[in-house]
């Protein structure tokens, strides 16, 4: 699977470590997620509800600074995409190719 371009090498351990000092919890609705490489008896919807992602604050995924870097839940970094706009399913996050969220959220669909 290709990783989109604009991410660096590093990308994963970035995210990584944006989660971990957020202690895997939602900076929106503070909702725990799943650190990731847990394994859980959950459903792959489940798990999907408790995947944190993170957001790029400028959505230019080349700044990877720790400030433009923000810990989100699914729904909330779906949110934080879906403003003004009605009804975007999570099959249609690829609108947004400027983000890490397809790129997490597909991995974790791999697994
Ligand atoms: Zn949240
Ligand atoms: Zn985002």
């Amino acid at each position: 699977m290709a990783k989109p371009n604009r991410y660096p090498d590093n990308w994963r351990e970035i995210a990584n470590s944006v989660k971990e000092s957020a202690l895997w919890h939602c900076a929106k609705c503070n909702q725990q997620c799943l650190r990731s490489g847990t394994s859980s008896d959950l459903t792959k919807s489940e798990r999907l509800k408790l995947t944190l992602t993170v957001h790029h604050r400028n959505r230019i995924p080349e700044d990877n600074r720790l400030e433009n870097l923000i810990a989100l839940c699914r729904a909330c970094h779906l949110s934080y995409h879906n403003r003004g706009q009605s009804n975007i399913s999570p099959g249609q996050l690829s609108l947004f190719p400027d983000d890490a969220m397809n790129w997490e959220t597909y991995e974790l669909l791999l697994d």
